[in-house]
């Protein structure tokens, strides 16, 4: 039988680092990525045969559990009827049509148009793109820590305050083009009014997880991204909602939808999702209204394109997913995801291990802090070591956690009570190796 330390081996032999996408790889906590042959509803399968209660979700995607039966189903018979045609499909406007309707708050129809592409990355690079194309304006506002993919632009990191332009968060990014992002500290009015002071007429788009969910979770104070349409909008430049990691997760209509709920009034002119949109398979989308998203091509001068986009598989298994999304699914998630932050908080509080647990809707984390987390800042100074040993604890214990404490855990409609409960036995053993660390 193949270990999963053989299957390393093998995948370092032929792949970069052994993954085909780096967090993949373990390299913040250390040891042997698990190789996984499938998955089913809370857990997933490694070459040994092993199951573990899944905390990744395929970081995102599956929120009704793995390999939902319906949903497989609807990419069987897609699959049958042919892979790929190069050409519109009926499934791609049933797409569309589902999606608008879940984001209608029955005042006026704010996302008219949505465009299907195969991942978040590009979702995010074309909403720069056509930020830049309607407004003339080329510099962009992201908050660090908030990740939006891998596009050149959108790779930048956090420079040096506000009036300074970004520097490359990677090599092979040319510094004329990260200079054109800012990157501001989250949750700092301050800071964005700083930023258009200093840069009249030049910002094309402030860009924002709706809420912070990639360096651990940052919720966004309340009102902030209200604040940012707003102050985007003094200006003349827009706001980039991104709810790929969000969107259809914490709830029916995203997180956009938990602030609608909540009262609170304000409109994105561009959106972007993926992950659960797709079901699992590569897809996702950018949304806005028509004037803006009829500036793409062939209607307008803002180019994007795709051989794969709108994939029938994909769409297939995108319909399916949101049909099958009701507010029983969301209640189940959010339960599961309460009971976890729970009892993972119990167990470190018992081991008087130093922590705190970050929310946002159905998405949490917790870091190795007392204070609360509102900024990339606050996540990096944590005792981050305490991670590997923890984590190590719950992968012995049979509990698969996402490989790095920057990351939010995902629970799926499929965690029943004896998912929940192998994850309750497993905590306070974890919480002793992250107590000892
Ligand atoms: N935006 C956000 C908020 C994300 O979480 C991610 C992926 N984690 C992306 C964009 C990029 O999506 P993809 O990995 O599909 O390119």
């Amino acid at each position: 039988m193949t270990s999963n330390e053989q299957a390393a081996a093998r995948a370092r032999a032929v792949i970069p680092g052994g993954v085909n996408s780096p967090v993949r790889a373990f390299g913040s906590v250390g040891g042997t990525p698990l190789s996984i042959v499938s998955a089913s509803g809370a857990t997933v399968r490694d070459v040994t045969g092993r199951d573990y209660v899944d905390l990744v979700a395929s970081w995102g995607p599956a929120l009704l559990g793995h390999a939902h039966p319906e949903v497989v189903a609807a990419v069987q018979q897609a699959a049958a009827r042919g892979l790929s045609f190069g050409a519109s499909t009926p499934g791609e406007t049933e797409l569309a049509e589902l999606v608008i309707d879940r984001l209608q708050t029955g005042r006026r129809a704010e996302i008219e148009r949505l465009r299907l592409v195969s991942t978040g990355t590009e979702a995010t690079m074309t909403a720069i793109r056509l930020a830049r194309g309607a407004t003339g304006r080329d510099v962009i506002i992201k908050f660090a820590g908030h990740y939006h993919g891998h596009s050149d632009g959108l790779l930048a990191e956090s420079g040096s305050g506000v009036a300074t332009l970004g520097l490359p968060g990677s090599a092979g990014v040319p510094a004329d083009i990260a200079g054109l992002t800012l990157v501001l500290p989250y949750n700092d009015r301050a800071a964005v009014e700083a930023a258009f002071a200093a840069h009249p007429g030049r910002i094309a788009a402030i860009i924002a997880e709706a809420a912070g969910a990639n360096a651990g979770v940052l919720a966004p104070d309340e009102g902030f991204n209200a604040f940012l349409v707003d102050t985007a909008h003094a200006h003349g430049a827009l706001f980039i909602l991104d709810e790929v990691l969000t969107g259809f997760r914490v709830g029916s209509a995203g997180w956009w939808g938990l602030e609608q709920q909540a009262g609170q009034r304000w409109t994105p002119d561009l959106v972007t999702f993926g992950k659960v949109i797709g079901g699992g398979m590569p897809l996702a989308a950018i949304g806005g209204r028509a004037e803006i998203m009829d500036l793409l091509a062939p209607l307008g001068p803002v180019y994007q394109a795709g051989t794969l986009s709108g994939n029938p598989l994909a769409v297939a298994a995108g319909i399916a997913t949101l049909r099958l999304a009701d507010a029983e699914v969301y209640r189940r998630v959010d339960a599961a995801a309460s009971a976890v932050a729970d009892a993972a908080h119990a167990a470190l509080a018992a081991e008087g291990v130093a922590h705190t647990i970050s929310r946002a809707g159905s998405l949490f984390s917790i870091a190795f802090r007392a204070d609360p987390v509102r900024t990339y800042a606050d996540a990096k100074a944590q005792e981050a070591w305490r991670y590997a040993p923890f984590f190590h604890a719950m992968l012995a214990e049979g509990v698969a956690l996402p490989p790095s404490v920057f990351e939010a855990w995902f629970l799926t409609a499929a965690h029943d009570e004896s998912a929940l409960e192998r994850i309750r036995a497993a905590l306070p053993v974890a919480a002793t190796a992250a107590a000892s660390a």
